[in-house]
């Protein structure tokens, strides 16, 4: 394609993408195809000729919207928000426009800095002190991974220099809580701490946050019997309720066993944008590692998951290969971020997260942060008074984990697997509506609604019109 050709077809592009966004609200939320039906509008033979745009925006409207379960719709309420914000979507295009490859500081010396300089800014944006030295990976599983295998290396002095793990001899445990993210139990399993040394620390029957004390316990008994704490990681934010283990107490733990913390939190980081929500991750500053991911609530698209270190000298040690071919006579001046991480090749990631602050502001962000607390706050008191609905976790953040619990056929509230079977029968038909859209989630053994607001475009009166909804679908 010549930069003419692209011209025309990028205008085309920008104005079904404009149009798609302008129509969102008007399509069904969830993606109502059964398995296989996107696939089978496919041709099974790969094209031949080449094809006009209009043609391939065609079968976007026809095979590829339908499939597609609308999160940028202000009545999706499930997951985590998972904005795109439409400045940053410009950001990403002018990345893959520019066509820069980013596997040494040479390579593309802007990519590198840009890079440098936006992870600053969002680091003084959020509060944290100048300690640390940020990177953006693609997801927080990865930024998990990373700071799970610092943590392996510096608990073993480098095993992987040597022997490996194992020649280390003593088995290396990693603590955290049921409450956290799947991808902290993947991360430990990958960096080869087993199953059997992973522990779950117990956690507030209420909050769900991590008890430290029982932290404590735990990582003394594990010493004593000869075993090697590794790394602790706390949730702030967690993906079930929200909920905020106490990182400045686990800190204290983790300095008094030299233990790595790392800080997930990659839902709530978003709301360290505003000044009075930093108390909920008080004590940040003593970890190692934290991560967050521009890419749910503030809206930065996917891919942008933001990993801040402390002693990135560390990252450096762990990751680092040098081949010939990647040596430049800038080396020892400039950040390699190769070496912070697994991947060579890497995207121009900081172009999407630039235009965001840019182009959107950062006031603007963080008057819609502060809309969808309030709302959150909002349906939370609704549910409360309201007969027969319970809020079945703290609403910190932005997410309201609720239960319906209508009288059974003996006069008394529904419990066991009659409420379980009435939640997911309302949930499942609420969603399958297409008019709204909320996860269900397990807690205390028991099926409940996850509310997660935050879509960019969801205002007061979708909020007020999902209450609504629930209430028709539960009490009917
Ligand atoms: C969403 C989430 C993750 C995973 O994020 P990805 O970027 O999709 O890997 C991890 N931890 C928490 C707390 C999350 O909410």
């Amino acid at each position: 394609m010549e930069p003419e050709d692209f011209r025309a077809a990028g205008h085309e592009l920008i104005d079904w993408i404009a149009d798609f966004r302008t129509g969102v609200a008007d399509r069904p939320v969830k993606a109502a195809v059964r398995p296989g039906e996107v696939r089978g509008a496919f041709p099974s033979e790969p094209p031949t000729g080449a094809d006009d745009v209009r043609a391939l925006l065609d079968d976007l409207d026809r095979a590829v919207v339908p499939g597609t379960t609308m999160v940028q719709h202000p009545m999706h309420f499930g997951w985590f928000p998972s904005n795109a914000a439409l400045s940053s979507v410009l950001g990403d295009l002018a990345s893959s426009g520019l066509g820069a490859l980013g596997i040494s500081w040479e390579s593309a010396p802007a990519l590198t800095e840009v890079e440098e300089v936006v992870c600053d800014w969002m680091r003084q944006l959020t509060g944290l002190s100048d300690r640390w030295h940020g990177s953006i990976n693609d997801t927080a599983s990865s930024s998990t991974f990373v700071a799970m295998l610092a943590a392996r290396e510096r608990a073993t002095d480098h095993a992987q220099t040597g022997g490996g793990l194992g020649a280390h001899g003593r088995p290396l445990v990693v603590y955290t809580t049921d409450q956290a993210h799947s991808s902290v139990r993947k991360a430990a399993l990958l960096a080869g701490v087993g199953a059997d040394e992973l522990r779950m620390v117990e956690v507030d029957p209420w909050t769900r946050a991590m008890r430290p004390e029982h932290l404590r316990d735990l990582v003394e008994a594990d010493v004593a019997a000869g075993r090697q704490p590794m790394a602790v990681v706390v949730s702030v934010g967690s993906t079930g309720t929200t909920a905020f283990d106490p990182v400045d107490e686990v800190a204290a733990v983790c300095a008094d066993h030299a233990i790595w913390l790392h800080v997930d939190a990659a839902m709530a980081g978003s709301a360290m944008l505003l000044p009075e929500c930093r108390h909920l991750w008080h004590g940040v500053e003593r970890a190692d590692s934290v991560s967050w991911n521009p890419h749910k609530w503030m809206g930065t698209i996917l891919d942008c998951s933001l990993l801040y270190v402390t002693d990135p000298e560390h990252l450096v040690r762990v990751f680092s290969t040098n081949p010939s071919y990647l040596r430049s006579t800038a080396d020892g001046e400039v950040t390699q971020y190769r070496d912070w991480g697994i991947p060579l090749g890497r995207r121009f990631r900081a172009l999407k997260l630039w235009f965001h602050l840019r182009l959107d502001g950062v006031a603007e962000i963080q008057t819609r942060l502060r809309r969808d607390l309030a709302n959150a706050q909002w349906l939370a008191a609704e549910v409360e008074r309201t007969e027969g609905w319970e809020v079945v976790a703290p609403v910190l953040l932005q997410t309201v984990c609720v239960r319906h619990r209508p009288l059974g056929p003996d006069g008394d509230p529904l419990t066991g697997a009659a409420l379980d079977d009435h939640t997911t029968r309302w949930l499942a038909e609420l969603n399958d509506s297409g008019r709204a859209y909320c996860t269900g989630s397990v807690l205390d053994d028991r099926w409940m609604v996850r509310v997660s607001i935050g879509v960019e475009a969801t205002e007061r009166r979708h909020v007020e019109a999902l209450w609504h909804m629930m209430r028709d679908f539960a009490e009917t």
